[in-house]
């Protein structure tokens, strides 16, 4: 089965998951039939369904009417009904292992030969499901996160015997919905975001019992040092005390005595009212940025961590990079465990592990064989240009964790903003990827540089402020980012869909040109924040607009559509989503076969001479011009307008 074979998807449960899955995939245009076993539950579903696309509509998220989406969703009770024309089937009913496995019993009966039989259980081994058929190379794993319509991340897992063809295309088909998906190449426990996140509420546990912590102090410095969504804590009353709890007695692991305490007095969290929080009588996660007081030894639980994704990699179970993409779409980390690793410095990292497993002898510090490894090779992380990725050491290629970078044979230059999870939004590392890109890549192969984000929200929505408070001045070194971008010595082109604010509102003025869809919204929430833009919005906005119009940017924080923003002449173009592909083709045909040096040269003078008096613009156009005369370029041009053809420059 090939993803071109799948038209007819059947999802089983309409519950939690199974709605927001058959919401999902009716909403990328296939038909689906969701099936529950009474018909009470089918509707309630169905309802689910309803109100979410009528929400999504009224946000403009999407332009499908809820009634185009709901014509493509069938319902059934009946599961011969439901599956006996399914190419693709996923069950979501019910984390219990027996039901399961009645469930895939009947599927091999009934499902046509050949069909894709998909579970999306959390925790249960894919393997076991599997041997309730008689066709295991069919059975896959495709974890989809609570609420589906929102979260983009979606595991693959492989069974024991699990055929590569299918897993395949269950990778290109969560692809076709619009989600992310990553391998998990062995059907571990946990899968990879449950492995690695383990230790982030295990760890601190261990740290609160042991009295080496307070809850509020550990979960106020998870978030406010390093950039955690939430605090350990915090997040164990939300997910239920009792569902840690029982996930480590099945794997066996010891009970942290604050855990055990809470299971004992049924203090479960936010669900019983009460857990590390008090939501009834107090007012819930309560911790505050001064409860981060410097103390807490934070390393402890990022280097657990590092050392389970150590160990997936060692196994072969993921790559580093599915496993930063996992932690940062399913678990909303600011920066992948592999990542950070290499910043730490992975000796660092293995010391602490080493260093807690000689004082407690406790095997949850055992490193990882592939962790040892990799410092006995000197492989210690970004400082020496190696460590779980390559940052152009020896003979290797720098690998870019926030940023996808493209050139092709004509000199086109496309950067893509692959942070989708933060809504593109800047942060110190994909400021430094984009410095290297354009600092590193051979200006003479480049023509045109484009910027544009990943995922459909948007261009960027800003700069991740965390870690931005406490910061000293010059540290918030911002500047030579934008600089760098604005004065690339070729055109660049911002290629917005969605909102553009904040510091990715200031890339897009640091860039030459911009076409937006009509739906992007453009807009300085600095002052909001106490703060005004960082990155020469300021002082780009008046050069650019009107006095008013930038002020009434900067000052009020408040948004314009892109129909202003084209009126005010902040962008070049706003068109409709549908035209939008052939307008930035129509600009970037003429920037990528356009006259090199005279683009660059225009460029130069253009910038330079804005902030120039008349006179002195004028002396550095006249300069340029007297050397465009001796080009190359300059005679193929005359040559190509003289004998009507389309001139073939090479920028000499
Ligand atoms: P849920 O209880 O909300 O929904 C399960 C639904 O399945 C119910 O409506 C139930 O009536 C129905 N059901 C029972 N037997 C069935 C059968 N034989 N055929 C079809 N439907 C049947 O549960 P949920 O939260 O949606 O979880 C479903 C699965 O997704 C579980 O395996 C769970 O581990 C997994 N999961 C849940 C989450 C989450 O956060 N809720 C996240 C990821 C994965």
């Amino acid at each position: 089965m090939e993803l071109d074979d799948i038209d007819r998807v059947t999802v089983l449960g309409a519950g939690s998951m199974g709605h927001g899955i058959t919401e999902v995939v009716a909403l990328a245009g296939y038909q689906v039939t969701m099936r529950d076993i009474e018909q009470e539950y089918v509707d309630d579903g169905y309802d689910s369904i309803k109100w979410s696309l009528e929400k999504l509509a009224e946000k403009g998220i999407v332009d499908q009417t809820p009634e185009e989406v709901l014509n493509r969703i069938e319902t059934a009770v009946d599961l011969g009904e439901a599956v006996s024309d399914a190419d693709l089937v996923i069950e979501a009913a019910p984390e219990q292992m027996s039901l399961k496995k009645d469930i895939f019993g009947e599927l091999d009966d009934l499902a046509p030969e050949g069909a894709i039989l998909a579970t999306n259980t959390s925790s249960l081994s894919i393997t076991e499901i599997a041997s309730a058929t008689d066709r295991p190379e069919s059975v896959v794993g495709t974890h989809f996160f609570n609420p589906p319509v929102k979260m983009d991340l979606v595991e693959v897992i492989y069974g024991a015997e699990t055929a590569d063809e299918t897993a395949e295309t269950a990778y290109a088909f969560v692809e076709a919905i619009g989600k992310t998906p990553i391998y998990v190449r062995k059907d571990v426990n946990g899968f990879v975001v449950n492995s690695v996140l383990g230790p982030f509420g295990d760890e601190a546990a261990w740290m609160v019992s042991g009295e080496e912590a307070s809850v509020r102090q550990a979960d106020a410095t998870m978030v406010h040092e390093r950039g955690y969504p939430m605090g350990p804590f915090e997040l164990s009353d939300l997910t239920g005390i009792d569902i840690g709890y029982s996930v480590r007695k099945e794997a066996g692991k010891p009970i942290p005595p604050v855990v055990q305490e809470k299971v004992d007095a049924e203090e479960l969290g936010q669900k019983t009212g009460k857990g590390y929080y008090d939501y009834e009588s107090g007012d819930g996660a309560d911790y505050q940025p001064e409860d981060a007081d410097g103390e807490f030894d934070w390393l402890r639980i990022e280097a657990r961590m590092i050392n389970e994704a150590a160990k997936l990699i060692g196994d072969d179970v993921a790559t580093a990079e599915a496993i930063d993409i996992g932690m940062r779409l399913g678990a909303g980390f600011p920066e992948g465990p592999c990542r950070r690793a290499d910043k730490l410095g992975l000796d660092t990292v293995l010391e602490k592990l080493r260093e807690r497993h000689e004082a407690t002898g406790e095997d949850r510090y055992d490193p990882a064989a592939y962790l040892e490894d990799l410092v006995e090779a000197g492989k210690t992380g970004e400082d020496a240009s190696e460590g779980f990725y390559n940052y152009g050491g020896e003979g290797g290629e720098r690998h870019y964790t926030t940023i996808n970078a493209d050139l092709n044979e004509d000199g086109l230059l496309e950067v893509e903003l692959d942070r989708p999870e933060r809504l593109n939004a800047l942060n110190g590392d994909l400021m430094d990827e984009v410095v290297h890109l354009l600092e590193t890549t051979p200006t003479e192969d480049v023509r045109c540089v484009t910027f544009e984000g990943t995922g459909d929200r948007a261009f960027s929505a800003g700069a991740d402020i965390t870690g931005f408070s406490g910061m000293e001045p010059h540290e918030a070194g911002v500047t030579e980012f934008f600089e760098v971008v604005a004065e690339y010595p070729r055109p660049t082109l911002a290629k917005i869909q969605g909102f553009c604010l904040g510091g990715g509102h200031e890339l897009a003025l640091a860039c030459d040109l911009r076409i937006a869809t009509e739906d992007s919204e453009f807009g300085f929430p600095e002052i909001n924040l106490g703060l005004i833009p960082g990155g020469g919005g300021t002082q780009r906005a008046m050069r650019m607009l009107t006095d008013a119009r930038a002020k009434e940017l900067v000052f009020r924080g408040n948004r314009i559509d892109a129909e202003t923003a084209e009126e005010w002449g902040l962008i070049n173009r706003a068109v409709p989503e549908s035209e939008f592909d052939d307008t930035v083709e129509e600009f970037l045909d003429d920037l990528v076969h356009g006259a090199p040096i005279a683009l660059g040269k225009a460029k130069q003078v253009m910038n330079a001479g804005r902030d120039q008096d008349l006179s002195a613009g004028l002396e550095l156009e006249s300069q340029a011009f007297g050397l465009l005369l001796t080009t190359e370029d300059m005679k193929e041009g005359t040559s190509a307008f003289m004998e009507k053809r389309d001139a073939e420059f090479e920028g000499r």
